[in-house]
């Protein structure tokens, strides 16, 4: 975490107004030996309220996040603020310009990267910029992700328990100005690579959403999170309540928690994966879950996978190739 990043911003953060511009990330190849990767940037700026980071495109093949915050960075006045927001359409960009989970140019994963490295890989710089220079301004941190290309989520947000019992009753309700149906509530991560673990290093209290996903974009989804993300920014403060159309949350949020790996239902065969059971359902112990079906092997008959557990389906695979260790659903339970 130490030293000086060498990204720089050409928009100035302390500014008040609307500025948008890249981060330059130097990055010296045989096609451009002075050249810098541009990752976008806006700032929101009216005075001096709370200051949100709002991220999308850690993992890039994520899409409906990107889409939503440059939609809100364009209809966004700053006259309607009392804080300032900070957006990163597209946090590790070049993943996201190739439509991959990680980054073409380090294989770097952006969401295992943290606290980075400010002479490392292009990942690890990012990581390291977004860590100590943006999270150290930021009050709050939102870093919009989905099931990326192989899983679809119901839209869901994640946040990490709060060990002081006020912050936490604090921390569910602003889950719950989202006005998802859902939200699930972790213990803290002794992996400290994650965007929610360098918040909690610097003391920003932070969110991780799950919006639908499968590599494509989900209209429905994308509806949902603008809505739940103006109510979010006028619950913090970040947004005056005149501007906001949407005053009281669309509906009441459950508070889940994933237990134990139990909850992940993995494949132990090669083969096609039919799903047969939707997000979103409540499933029982013994419940057929799907099968995998091995047309590679004449006469061979599918293998049936079931559920283990009584939960709620969180995410579910989508593409059909499946092999052994993928993961084919992620369950939740009810927190009692
Ligand atoms: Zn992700």
């Amino acid at each position: 975490m130490q030293g000086k990043s060498q990204l720089t911003s050409e928009v100035d953060f302390d500014l008040d107004g609307k500025h948008h511009g890249y981060l330059r990330l130097p990055h010296s190849v045989h096609r451009s030996a002075y050249g810098w990767i541009p990752i976008p940037v806006i700032s929101i700026k009216n005075g001096n309220g709370p200051v949100v980071l709002l991220m999308a495109g850690n993992h890039g093949d994520e899409y409906e996040g990107q889409i939503a915050l440059n939609n809100l960075a364009r209809n966004t006045n700053e006259s309607s603020l009392t804080g300032q927001l900070i957006i990163l359409p597209m946090a590790n960009y070049p993943a996201a310009k190739a439509g991959l989970r990680t980054s073409p140019l380090d294989q770097g994963n952006l969401n295992r990267s943290f606290p980075g490295n400010p002479v490392g890989t292009p990942t690890e710089m990012i990581a390291h910029y977004i860590e100590s220079r943006l999270l150290t301004r930021a009050d709050f941190l939102l870093d919009i992700h989905s099931g990326g290309s192989s899983l679809i989520y119901q839209p869901t947000l994640l946040m990490t328990r709060h060990s002081d019992p006020e912050q936490q009753q604090r921390n569910l309700a602003i889950l719950s100005s989202f006005g998802f149906s859902h939200a699930i509530l972790f213990p803290a991560s002794p992996d400290g690579s994650y965007s929610s673990s360098a918040a909690e290093r610097q003391k920003t209290i932070a969110i991780t959403a799950e919006i639908a996903g499968a590599g494509t974009v989900d209209t429905g989804a994308l509806k949902q999170l603008e809505k739940g993300l103006s109510a979010y920014l006028g619950h913090l403060g970040a947004v005056s309540e005149d501007s906001l159309r949407l005053k009281r949350p669309m509906q009441e949020t459950r508070f889940l928690e994933v237990p134990s790996q139990d909850y992940y239902v993995y494949s132990r065969y090669n083969g096609l994966f039919e799903a047969t059971v939707e997000i979103g359902a409540e499933v029982t112990e013994g419940q057929l879950a799907g099968w995998i079906h091995h047309p590679d092997t004449p006469m061979e008959a599918p293998h049936a996978v079931y559920f283990d557990i009584q939960a709620t389906v969180i995410c579910k695979r989508v593409p059909a190739i499946t092999q052994r260790g993928d993961c084919l659903y992620e369950l939740a339970a009810q927190i009692n």
